[in-house]
């Protein structure tokens, strides 16, 4: 099993080569070069596993090259009962008319993004040890996933994080989730300016080739295919669950659809990967909010990034996207995985700011299952009251944009299960304006704001940044 470029420019390289690279070398995004299969009776043998069992089993199709032993390790050190609340990792709860929320906020940061990090945490640092190698990972983030790359790799031997964030952007709660972490491998930078300087920096830094190998930069983003691969384990999950009531005999085959809050595009993916290798899911429904790109995309066929000015703040903030950057892969399926029409689309959008794929658009749903839709602020908090009057469940608001669109694209005798991305604590407002309801931050959490924090705040300056990391980075 390896891994090529959707740009056509890589040699073949196994799963442990890509973990370390974001992008492919020639600038695509890794792909397997075939997809890995499950037949019906290895998926019916999975029946009786633990989540990080399961996890062991879908990512050693993807991992051959990683001993059997050390991925259930990986997987069991990952997927434990210190980093996730609920003893069954990601927990179903039924709602009533066929639809189901597939819990995946139940990790250290309360947002999906745990689902993937901690598994990536897992494998770069022994990737890295068996390599004998250094990552230094430098990120930018207005608030989440920032905190799930710390929460993930913190006190990992070989390993450093300089993780930029806005200064007084971002909520108490954020603030404290990440600058509270006292390893000595997480730099917390509260840069004076916002996000997008954030990001400037980080990418001045990630061009210059030399700093970058010079002090082993990486970084940990949502086209990591460590992330893609271990995200496709809880379509498995939540499928098998979902038929553990059925007649044996009825199971096989038993069609699922799954709703997914999306942004750039990586959750959705992994469905997508699911589907692929064996899962039986009739429909994948993509959830945007008022930032609908992806939505105009699957509806239109034309696919038309905005600039950072057209992209509205919005109450469901991890889908505030311009550009989804996941969907290069799944455009390099649509044009039959051949690189040059992929790389001519990819000069199209470089050239005149979109693709037109319209004249391929029906096959977006007749052939790989795709639909989409929009929800609004309104439409969040008209649901999050509604789901909570008639279910007693409180949801977040990424949450209740998904359950708005599945409603939509229900179909009758088929169960609609909705991706959970995150806690509804992280989200007191649109609750309170909701439901009247105040919530706290989780039992578990408890005493987060007081904890000492611990952070440099540093002016929006190459030069100041630079040197930081050059006196903190780790070597081996
Ligand atoms: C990241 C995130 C999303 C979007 O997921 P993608 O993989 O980028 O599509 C949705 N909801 C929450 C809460 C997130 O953190």
């Amino acid at each position: 099993m390896k891994y090529i470029s959707t740009r056509g420019g890589m040699e073949p390289v196994p799963y442990s080569a890509i973990l370390l690279e974001g992008l492919a070398t020639d600038g695509g995004l890794a792909v397997p070069e075939t997809t890995p299969v499950v037949t019906p009776e290895e998926l019916e043998s999975w029946r009786g596993l633990s989540y990080p069992e399961l996890a062991t089993e879908v990512l050693a199709r993807f991992a051959p090259d990683i001993p059997r032993e050390d991925l259930a390790r990986m997987c069991r050190d990952a997927y434990s009962a210190e980093n996730f609340a609920a003893p069954e990792i990601v927990p179903l709860t039924p709602l009533g008319d066929e639809l189901t929320v597939v819990g995946l906020s139940e990790g250290p940061t309360l947002a999906f993004k745990d689902m993937a990090m901690q598994f990536l945490g897992q494998s770069l640092e022994y990737v890295l040890a068996r390599s004998d190698r250094a990552l230094n990972i430098v990120g930018a983030t207005s608030g989440d996933t920032g905190s799930a790359a710390e929460y993930a790799l913190r006190g990992k031997d070989g390993i450093a994080v300089f993780m930029l964030s806005p200064q007084g952007r971002m909520s108490d709660f954020q603030r404290a989730q990440m600058y509270s972490l006292t390893d000595e491998n997480i730099h917390n930078i509260a840069i004076d300016g916002v996000f997008d300087d954030c990001q400037n920096l980080m990418k001045a830094l990630s061009e210059d080739l030399e700093f970058k190998r010079a002090h082993d930069l990486g970084a940990v983003n949502s086209v990591n295919l460590g992330r893609v691969s271990a995200q496709s384990v809880y379509y498995f999950w939540a499928w098998l669950r979902q038929t553990d009531a059925l007649p044996a005999a009825e199971r096989a085959g038993y069609e699922v659809s799954f709703t997914v809050p999306s942004g750039n595009f990586g959750n959705i993916l992994s469905g997508y990967t699911a589907k692929t290798m064996g899962v039986p899911i009739r429909r994948l429904v993509l959830a945007a909010n008022e930032n609908n790109v992806l939505d105009d995309f699957f509806r239109s066929g034309v696919y038309a990034p905005r600039s950072a000015a057209e992209t509205h703040a919005t109450s469901s903030p991890s889908m505030d996207i311009s550009k989804a950057s996941n969907l290069e892969r799944f455009v390099y399926e649509v044009l039959g995985r051949d690189p040059e029409r992929l790389a001519a689309a990819w000069r199209e959008l470089a050239e005149t700011g979109r693709i037109d794929l319209a004249a391929e658009q029906p096959r977006f749903e007749a052939e790989f299952g795709f639909q989409s839709g929009t929800s609004t602020h309104a439409d969040r908090v008209e649901t999050i009251r509604d789901v909570s009057a008639r279910y007693g469940v409180l949801l977040d608001p990424h949450t209740a944009d998904g359950i708005k669109v599945a409603r939509e694209h229900r179909e009758p005798g088929v169960p609609m299960l909705v991706l959970e991305t995150a806690k509804p604590a992280k989200f007191p407002e649109i609750v309170l304006e909701a439901t009247g309801e105040r919530i706290g931050v989780p039992e578990r959490l408890a005493g987060l704001l007081e904890r000492p924090q611990r952070v440099t705040e540093m002016a929006d300056d190459e030069a100041a940044l630079r040197a930081y990391i050059s006196e903190h980075a780790t070597t081996r």
